[in-house]
């Protein structure tokens, strides 16, 4: 067994008013039950990661740090979206514990998972993937959409573990190496399983959201779903260029079943099959523009190299953040006066 880790939970939050008052207690107990079992060290914390939420979120989050030093705060300087925000919160963890675990705050991924994640680990593990056994909260859309999708993704050669979302372990370690992926498009459940290293999977039920909303919106499921593919992969534009490939043998047999059939004057009216193909061709040349489109853009994305995530606030460092302002209007006011 390995000495005991220092664990750090990381949780973003967005617009969580609602649910952080119940379940932020629950993750302290957590860290108590696991420092009880000798599973981890009593200096782990709770990270909470606010990704620029208008609403109590953030006092909220300086009020429980503020009644333990369990839990930490840091605060995004805008909304920048759930993936930034973990990946925020596993940067600013990475040198200051050994294992981090990412979870959402909603109380929706089982807690009780990380007693076996932590298990895992101490066997040798350094990757731990949650995996949900169940998917009975989901509507049937939600769930078969989502089996379609992984289905696709594998097919293109994606190594994301199916029903996994983003509640997993991840040593210090492969954090490291994690942080050299500079990619500006994250989609993390795709990225993690490319570091390697030792993994395994737990499987939990996945419950209820115990206050608030899902911030998961239709064209935001579709913006991740477009963002895991074009970032693991480029397969698609392959496939583009087999269906032109396809696409211009067929052309060519039929120039020469035209020139036959011209020859031997047997020509027909055409004008249905004619429309059809005219259609189909600028359908595919189309949605392949867009595939084309859709890489372009985020090569253009990457290449800007913009931060992926700003932080503007720490709970542990509010201090210097006060005395830098109390210098600065110092400074105005003997610059009036
Ligand atoms: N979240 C975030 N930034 C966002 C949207 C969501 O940090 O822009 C957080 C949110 O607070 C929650 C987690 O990501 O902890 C998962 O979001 P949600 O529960 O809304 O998604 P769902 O579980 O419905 O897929
Ligand atoms: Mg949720």
């Amino acid at each position: 067994m390995k000495a005991k880790p220092i664990l750090w939970i990381i949780i973003p939050c967005y617009n969580e008013q609602e649910v952080l008052p119940m379940t932020g207690p629950q993750f302290l107990d957590k860290i108590h039950e696991l420092t009880e079992l000798r599973l981890i060290s009593e200096n782990s914390r709770i990270l909470f990661v606010d990704d620029g939420s208008s609403d109590n979120t953030w006092s909220i989050i300086t009020e429980l740090s503020r009644q333990n030093t369990a839990f930490r705060g840091i605060r995004q300087s805008r909304n920048r979206g759930h993936q930034n925000a973990v990946l925020a919160g596993l940067m600013e963890a990475k040198d200051h514990c050994d294992i981090t675990i990412s979870i959402d705050c909603d109380g929706q991924d089982d807690m009780n998972a990380m007693n076996e994640m932590v298990a895992a680990y101490h066997d040798g593990c350094e990757i731990v993937y949650g995996v949900r056994s169940n998917r009975d909260t989901d509507t049937f859309l939600k769930r078969s959409t989502a089996e379609l999708y992984y289905k696709i993704l594998h097919a293109l050669g994606s190594e994301a573990v199916y029903n996994h979302a983003d509640y997993r372990l991840i040593s210090n370690e492969v954090l490291r190496h994690l942080s050299d992926y500079r990619e500006v498009n994250i989609f993390l459940r795709g990225m993690v399983p490319l570091v390697g290293f030792k993994s395994t999977s737990v499987y939990y039920k996945r419950k209820e959201r115990e206050a608030g909303k899902s911030h998961y919106t239709l064209s935001r499921m579709t913006a991740l779903a477009a963002d895991g593919i074009t970032s693991t992969t480029v397969k698609p534009i392959r496939i583009i260029s087999t269906m032109g490939l396809i696409v211009s043998i067929f052309g060519v047999i039929s120039i020469i079943w035209a020139i036959i059939r011209h020859v031997t004057g047997n020509t027909v009216d055409g004008w249905a099959s004619l429309v059809c193909i005219i259609s189909l061709l600028g359908g595919i040349q189309l949605l392949s523009l867009g595939v084309i489109g859709e890489y372009i853009g985020k090569t253009y994305l990457e290449t800007k190299q913009r931060p992926r995530y700003i932080i503007s606030e720490k709970t542990w460092e509010p201090k210097t953040r006060k005395l830098l302002e109390e210098e600065k209007t110092n400074q105005t006011e003997s610059a009036d006066s």
